[in-house]
């Protein structure tokens, strides 16, 4: 069996001992394996700090995005054989494969032109400057300098190429050195990317670093210039964030973690408007997409009392087309789970919703003689009050409508009880009506996505990641901010006010002036 292994102070390392297997989730024939066993992650976190974090802080930002660039186009040149892993280990449609590969070197790219808006310079200004003293010969500048540490990246299994790019991207960019680990069932694809990083020779020594397997007591080395970053569920990022050592020296620790997201329908949309059927077209993407592992997914759909009815019948009848089975074939819509561990925990968090709703279609494993398949499945609530629905995070196809009156109020407060989210989506054609629902969702979510009918066919789905748009969310999705153009090197740059002589302070450290 082919083992998998990291890259670490500039070789490949393959372990011996300690072996994880990888699976097809399609056959559940075990594909390969990985360890980090042997390594030594104290000098793994040396090697970035002490060689690739002052050759990338030698570059401009112009620089660093000419290399986010070249790494785009490098893996871009392997996306057939990449489509092919993840379809194989991770079971996912080659539409599937596309969105994770197409998003990582999407945002690469998108990073690279980020870099023209900094500049040739290695910090960013930070706003304009302010006059502190009697007069402005007393000046102070905000400014943004990379910090002299390491970005350790903690990723989640379902998105292997996007999630390690997006860390990626955004770290290099602001000149730090990266450690990236992907999610151990699916880590063929991102052990692949990083075989194609580390071959490409595009990025300095030092700056790049894979663990294929677990993280050892990397954690407990991290010191205050170091950043983890962090995508996966609550409870992970929670132990974590516990950890003594990172809170000792008070390392930025970013959590990117689950997210119960809603789609609120509005009470004003008509069934035969462009923005019903975008709705409708949003719901169904959001819950076979990726099978339904998404972090962004939707998982309760808010319909007022009196449109329920026909909702439920037109999202069934959507949801009765998709076709189920192996991602390799062509009419397959919507393959396996990527795991066997995700597919009990979605067996049995089905089981969980339906003590309180009906199973208006699916809720059973796919008729399949091998693998990790079940079917789309879509619940309708009792009560849209009770805890479950707002508590529990069922990563899978599944997602359950609510009914609500169809208030600003009431579409706020349910929708604030999932306690934190990374995003929520809205349908209506009535501005003040949807103004009232962004405004109460604002404090609680990453991101508010609406739509109306003057809109509907240029949108992009709320499920859908941008780089442009802030990624994260408060409270339970882990209280993180990742992307957002420029704001996503903030984790890895220190904010530091420079006090001083007007003439210096503005020249060296003040925005840079506009060519006359
Ligand atoms: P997970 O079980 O929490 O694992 C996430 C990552 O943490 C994996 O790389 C895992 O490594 C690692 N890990 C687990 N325990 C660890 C420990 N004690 N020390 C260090 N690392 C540890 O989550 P997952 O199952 O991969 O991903 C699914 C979850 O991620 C869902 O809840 C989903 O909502 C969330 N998610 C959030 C976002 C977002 O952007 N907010 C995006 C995608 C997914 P191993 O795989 O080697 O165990």
């Amino acid at each position: 069996m082919q083992t998998l292994s990291s890259y670490v102070q500039g070789r490949w390392h393959t372990a011996t001992t300690g072996a994880r297997p990888l699976h097809d989730p399609t056959t559940e024939e075990a594909l390969a394996e990985c360890s980090t066993d042997g390594i030594d992650f104290a000098r793994v976190l040396e090697h970035a700090r002490d060689v690739g974090g002052p050759a990338l802080r030698r570059l401009t930002f112009l620089e660093r995005g000419e290399l986010l660039k070249k790494l785009s186009k490098a893996i871009h040149e392997h996306r057939e054989e990449l489509i092919e892993l993840s379809i194989k280990n991770a079971g996912t449609t080659r539409g599937d494969a596309k969105f994770d590969l197409d998003g990582a070197t999407g945002t690469l790219a998108s990073y690279a032109f980020f870099a023209k808006e900094a500049g040739a310079r290695g910090f960013l200004s930070d706003g304009g400057g302010v006059q502190l003293g009697r007069t402005a010969r007393f000046w102070g500048q905000h400014v943004f300098v990379p910090k002299t540490g390491v970005a350790v990246h903690i990723n989640a299994f379902n998105f292997p190429a996007w999630n390690m790019a997006e860390k990626m991207a955004c770290a290099l960019l602001a000149g730090v050195p990266v450690v990236e680990k992907p999610g151990t069932p699916t880590a063929f694809v991102a052990w692949r990317v990083a075989q194609i990083v580390v071959d490409s020779g595009i990025l300095p020594e030092g700056a790049f670093q894979f663990l294929c397997g677990g993280v050892g007591d990397l954690l407990d080395h991290m010191g205050a210039q170091d950043v983890l970053a962090f995508t996966g569920s609550s409870g992970t990022g929670a132990k974590l964030r516990g950890n003594a050592n990172l809170v000792r020296h008070n390392v930025h620790v970013n959590i990117e973690a689950d997210s119960l997201n809603a789609a609120i329908l509005g009470p004003d949309v008509d069934f035969d408007s462009e923005t019903y059927g975008l709705f409708l077209a949003n719901v169904e993407l959001d819950m076979i997409q990726k099978t339904g592992q998404k972090c962004t997914a939707v998982r309760r759909i808010f319909v007022p009392h009196d449109k329920v009815e026909r909702v439920s019948a037109d999202l069934v009848a959507s949801l009765a087309r998709i076709t189920v089975g192996n991602p390799a074939d062509k009419g397959t819509r919507m393959g396996p789970l990527a795991s066997q561990s995700q597919f009990e925990g979605v067996r049995a968090g089905i089981e969980a919703l339906q003590k309180s709703a009906r199973t208006l279609t699916g809720g059973s494993e796919a008729d399949q003689e091998k693998g990790w398949f079940v079917t789309p499945t879509l619940l309708l609530a009792e009560d849209a009050d009770t805890d479950v629905f707002h508590e529990l995070e069922v990563f899978g196809p599944v997602a359950t409508i609510l009914p609500y009156s169809g208030t600003a109020d009431e579409a706020v407060r349910l929708t604030n009880r999932g306690g934190g989210g990374l995003v929520a989506s809205v349908y209506a054609n009535d501005r003040s009506w949807t103004k009232e629902v962004v405004l109460g969702l604002g404090p609680w979510h990453g991101r508010v996505w609406t739509a109306n009918d003057r809109v509907a066919e240029q949108t992009l789905p709320p499920g859908m990641v941008l780089p442009a748009a802030l990624h994260g969310g408060p409270g339970r999705a882990g209280g993180g901010g990742e992307l957002g153009g420029l704001r996503g090197l903030e984790a890895y740059l220190q904010r530091t006010a420079i006090q001083g002589f007007q003439g210096w302070i503005d020249g060296d450290f003040g925005p840079v002036k506009e060519q006359a």
